[in-house]
Parts: C-alpha cells; sequence; structure tokens
C-alpha cells in the first residue's frame, strides 16, 4: 500500500468507505456507524491482503446516521460493482411464493415481478432469485409443516393421496383427514414469516434521521430508494433514481424502521 492512504483521518463517524485501486478503480465498498474502527479491522484481516495491496485510496462519505450508510452502500455496489464485493450484487429477477384465496381452497404459486408487483400486490411471500428457489422454499415448507403435495401444486392429483401421505410427512389434506379449512390455516402459519410486506403509504415518504444540526431525508416509494436529502447542501444526493421501483435491499434495510417507526416518518404532498 502507498502513503496516500491514511486511516488516522477518516472520520469517527457512521457513512460509507470506498477502497479504490489503480485509476480509481472501486475495489470494496462497505459501511459502518464508525467508518475509521472498520478500515482498520480491514486493515488487520489476512484474508483481505490481496484487495489491500491493490489499494491506493480511501475514501470516505459520512451520513448522518445508519440507515443513510446502509442505503448509499446497497445503492453504490449495484451501480459500481466493486471487484471484491460478494453480496449485494443486483438480482435481474424477483420472485416469490403468491397465495391467493379461491373459493375451493388457498392456491399457491411461485411468481416473478413480470406478473406481480412486490410492495403491492397483496399475499406475496419471501423474496428469491429464482422461481426454482421459490418452489423449492415451498417444497421444504411443506416437508416442515406436513402440508399436502398435492394441494400446494407441488405434485399431480392422486386419489391415493400424496407422496407425502404416503410417507406420513402430510397431514391428510388429500384424503380427508385434515379439513382443507384447517390445512389453509396451518399453510398460511407457515408462510407468515415470510411475507412481503406492501408500501404502507400512500405515496413517497421521508425517513429523517439527524446528527447533531445536520438532518438527511432518504425518500422512499414503495420500498424503492429515491435518493437523500442533505441539510448541508440544502439539495439531494442521487436524485436521478428511479423512486417507484421496489428493491430487495432497501426492503430489508427499511422493513423494521418503517413498520415500527423507529425514525422519523413524514409524508411528501406532490
Ligand atoms: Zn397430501
Amino acid at each position: 500500500m502507498t502513503g496516500v492512504l491514511q486511516v488516522s483521518d477518516l472520520p469517527r463517524a457512521p457513512g460509507v468507505y470506498v477502497f479504490h485501486g489503480e485509476g480509481n478503480l472501486p475495489l470494496y465498498i462497505g459501511k459502518s456507524i464508525d467508518i475509521r474502527s472498520r478500515v482498520q479491522s480491514h486493515l488487520r484481516n489476512p484474508d483481505e491482503v490481496r484487495m489491500l495491496s491493490q489499494t491506493r485510496r480511501i475514501e470516505a462519505i459520512e451520513t448522518a446516521g445508519e440507515i443513510g450508510a446502509l442505503l448509499l452502500e446497497s445503492q453504490m455496489i449495484k451501480t459500481q460493482s466493486p471487484l471484491y464485493n460478494q453480496r449485494l450484487r443486483r438480482v435481474k429477477k424477483l420472485c416469490s411464493l403468491q397465495l391467493i384465496d379461491e373459493p375451493d381452497g388457498s392456491k399457491v404459486s411461485w411468481v416473478d415481478d413480470q406478473t406481480v408487483q412486490p410492495g403491492i400486490t397483496p399475499d406475496l411471500f419471501g423474496l428469491f432469485s429464482s422461481r426454482k428457489a421459490a418452489k423449492d422454499k415451498l417444497q421444504s415448507l411443506a416437508q416442515q409443516h406436513r402440508l399436502c403435495l398435492q394441494l400446494l401444486g407441488l405434485e399431480p392429483a392422486n386419489q391415493r393421496g400424496c407422496f407425502g401421505w404416503q410417507t406420513k410427512q402430510c397431514a391428510g389434506a388429500c384424503t380427508g383427514h385434515e379439513s382443507r379449512a384447517d390445512h389453509d390455516r396451518r399453510l398460511r402459519d407457515a408462510l407468515r414469516d415470510l411475507q412481503v410486506h406492501t408500501w404502507p403509504f400512500a405515496g413517497a415518504v421521508d425517513v429523517v434521521e439527524k446528527r447533531g444540526d445536520w438532518l438527511q431525508k432518504h425518500r422512499i416509494h414503495n420500498w424503492g430508494y429515491a435518493g437523500t436529502w442533505c441539510s448541508k447542501r440544502n439539495d439531494f444526493i442521487d436524485k436521478h433514481l428511479n423512486p417507484t421501483g421496489f428493491d430487495a435491499d432497501c426492503y430489508q434495510i427499511l422493513l423494521k424502521p418503517v413498520l415500527l417507526q423507529t425514525l422519523e416518518i413524514q409524508s411528501i404532498s406532490t
């Protein structure tokens, strides 16, 4: 590493840091609530020797809080694709399980965002990168909760009952040993933790973070990040982002703060 690197100049504050290589190429982008100590731990990590030997400069972008750091990190990784970041790559297709109540019982299907809109379509469960991954999850839930493979559409109808019934892994909704209503109630319970929450506001909101008299407002619409307004600039950082698209990373980052209202949320009048 060269002498250009001055870790002692990095802030002990929340934000995003970037390891830059030759020609300003981004090698790694990370976030922390304490940028300096996080970068120091990279420097002590023997597994990262290769990346560190390529590093020419470390950049720090302070944020007013942790949510701003998470949103910025996720957005920068997607747009800059750093060499050493493994996670948070852009997912091409978002898939889910969809539960639809029909007169003869609940039906589950594995769908993608060509046909449903995460954040808007109700009764979606799980966010997967392929329809196969969604179907595999349903298969494992069926096993765990003794649900019926036939009723879930994982197996063609068969009068002798599903394969699970024959191996005692289905509670018997296919053979009349369990009522359809009981089966469907257990299905909904099994899916509950995977629920993709619909956007609970009429339009865009600002999620507010403060540090001292520094104010940042992260504009979010349908679990998509539309940029951050910063009081230091009295303007937006990155206002070019698509404000209406559902984003799985943004969803994970904001689900708790939005549902539990742990941060101030201001609705936008447009
Ligand atoms: Zn069955």
